[in-house]
């Protein structure tokens, strides 16, 4: 009798356990499937469910990526994102043409040049109508080539060996000391920078070689010729696709500087930090793109000091 009470008692007191153990499991669970539903995640988590709808279509696709993609194949980014490092970390996004190295190296002249000379011999039209249509598509679409897939069918890596690869740029494109501090003076700790371009990733990978600039930047995303479908800036997608390489979820986590007004404006929408860069003897705009116009990279120090180290770093 006193065993059979005994073991009664220990079997209550297992199922007393068991159904404490059940119930917390439950509770974990139904908090976790709250986190991980986007539909269902309480706002005050998450800046992502406010605002334009673009920002809310952006949450629901992007939210939760894969590992990032680094054309540098970079391990240290690797192991950040991937969650080695928790610290969230600020992203510095760069445009490189135009930018990296400026407009009066003359790299978009010749660009221009090779591009009509592509249009006027795939396309067999007269040079003025090349010149045309160039011109046409760029202000369609952001860039000629999007054009010409679009409406010719032309192979994209064939495209770019004859006009991006083809730039003498070994000649044109020389190292330069400012930029480098520039760079070197921005907080990795805090910031990562990351390559932005609307060119294919040979052109990117090319440019930061020559300018010696490479082991500043932790990956890049580019314009991918070889992909069914064209994303560049200053299409929502691509910026999408930038902040999903990165590793960034949070819009306001984001500064960007880049020299075109379009890109530099959609930028902005979307809620980046943004600076647009108009070189001295660079027509300014009528209205401006973003909240901060330069003139020189150099004047990213002043309009966003929160990214550069400290005065005290600096002079150690
Ligand atoms: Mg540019």
């Amino acid at each position: 009798m006193w065993t059979t009470c005994r073991i009664s008692s220990q079997l209550s007191t297992i199922q007393s356990l068991r159904s404490q153990y059940l119930k917390k499991q439950c509770r974990w669970f139904s908090a976790k499937s709250t986190f991980l539903n986007p539909r269902t995640s309480p706002s005050p988590t998450t800046h992502l469910h406010r605002t334009t709808t673009a920002r809310q279509s952006f949450t629901s696709q992007n939210r939760y990526f894969a590992s990032p993609f680094s054309a540098f194949s970079n391990p240290k980014m690797d192991s950040q994102v991937n969650g080695a490092n928790p610290a969230r970390r600020l992203v510095f996004f760069f445009d490189i043409d135009n930018c990296l190295y400026p407009k009066s190296a003359r790299v978009h002249d010749l660009m221009a040049d090779l591009i009509d000379k592509y249009f006027a011999e795939h396309l067999s039209l007269p040079w003025e109508d090349a010149v045309r249509l160039h011109k046409e598509y760029y202000q369609n679409y952001g860039l000629a080539i999007e054009g010409l897939v679009r409406h010719h069918q032309i192979d994209p890596l064939e495209y770019n060996a004859k006009v991006d690869d083809a730039l003498p740029l070994d000649d044109i494109i020389k190292p330069r000391p400012e930029l480098k501090r520039l760079l070197a003076d921005i907080d990795k700790s805090k910031v990562k920078l990351w390559l932005f371009t609307n060119a294919y990733v040979n052109h990117a990978k090319r440019v930061v070689r020559l300018l010696e600039v490479k082991e500043y930047f932790e990956g890049v995303t580019y314009c991918d010729y070889s992909a069914p479908r064209l994303i560049c800036k200053p299409h929502l997608e691509s910026f999408q696709k930038a902040m999903k390489d990165a590793g960034v979820e949070k819009f306001e986590d984001c500064f960007f500087v880049d020299d075109s007004y379009q890109n530099c404006k959609k930028a902005q929408e979307i809620g980046w930090k943004v600076a647009h860069l108009v070189e001295e003897g660079v027509k300014s705009p009528r209205t401006a793109a973003c909240a901060h116009q330069i003139s020189h990279l150099e004047e990213l120090r002043k309009a966003f000091p929160q990214v550069f180290k400290s005065e005290q770093a600096l002079s150690e």
